[in-house]
């Protein structure tokens, strides 16, 4: 079998595309693979567990980690910041791991910058009326928060051709077959920039 290479994958897309469900099937799908644990001053949700669903940091705690460098990226969403740990990130590459970050558009973006190696997955709702049905559903957040979430979408669905690949989430087995395929290509594809690796 070929070594392939470490890799940083963005599955993103808006709140309530269902990027939770395909995020568990890629891991499952991939053994070696890591899901990166974000730093955030939100407040856990019920169930939501420090250390491995976020790291849950105050604004001060999270004002640190900015001002020591230690975020890959960083960005504000709904009110509340949101940032990738640099370090797990870059050793779990280093050591040929995939590492699926559950981010939103700017800090994907951000990620690009940094390493034009990494892989862009947006995913994309059937429909805005199926994506505002799903968010509603989910009974997590409160009407004002639906509604913040809402018009980010919106800004999000717009920009979603910046990502390397757009995946449409109505059918879950073949959404994650099309991110496994994109991922493997990746992996295997020669990198941007040979001399650093
Ligand atoms: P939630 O509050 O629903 O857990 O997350 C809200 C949004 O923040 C989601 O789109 C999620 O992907 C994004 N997010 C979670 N962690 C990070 C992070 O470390 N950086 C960035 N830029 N966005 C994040």
């Amino acid at each position: 079998m070929t070594q392939q290479r470490g890799l940083l994958v963005v599955i993103a897309g808006p709140s309530g595309v269902g990027k939770g469900t395909v995020h568990t099937r890629v891991r499952e799908a991939l053994p070696e693979s890591t899901l990166s644990i974000s730093a955030t001053t939100r407040s856990p949700r019920p169930g939501e567990v420090e250390g491995v669903h976020y790291r849950f940091v105050d604004r001060e705690g999270f004002d640190q980690l900015v001002g020591g460098n230690e975020l890959y990226e960083w960005a504000e969403y709904a009110g509340h910041s949101y940032g990738t740990p640099r370090r797990p990130a870059r050793e779990a590459v280093a050591r040929g791991q995939v590492v699926v970050l559950d981010i939103e558009l700017q800090g994907a973006l951000q990620i690009k910058e940094q390493d034009p190696d990494a892989l862009l997955v947006f995913l994309v709702p059937p429909s805005f009326e199926e994506l505002e049905r799903r968010l509603r559903g989910r009974g997590t957040e409160d009407d004002a928060a639906v509604a913040r979430r809402l018009e980010r979408a919106r800004e999000e669905l717009a920009e979603g051709d910046r990502f390397d690949v757009q995946v449409v989430n109505d059918d879950l087995d073949r959404c994650v077959e099309e991110v496994l395929a994109a991922i493997d290509h990746a992996r295997t594809s020669p990198p941007h920039h040979p001399w650093d690796r």
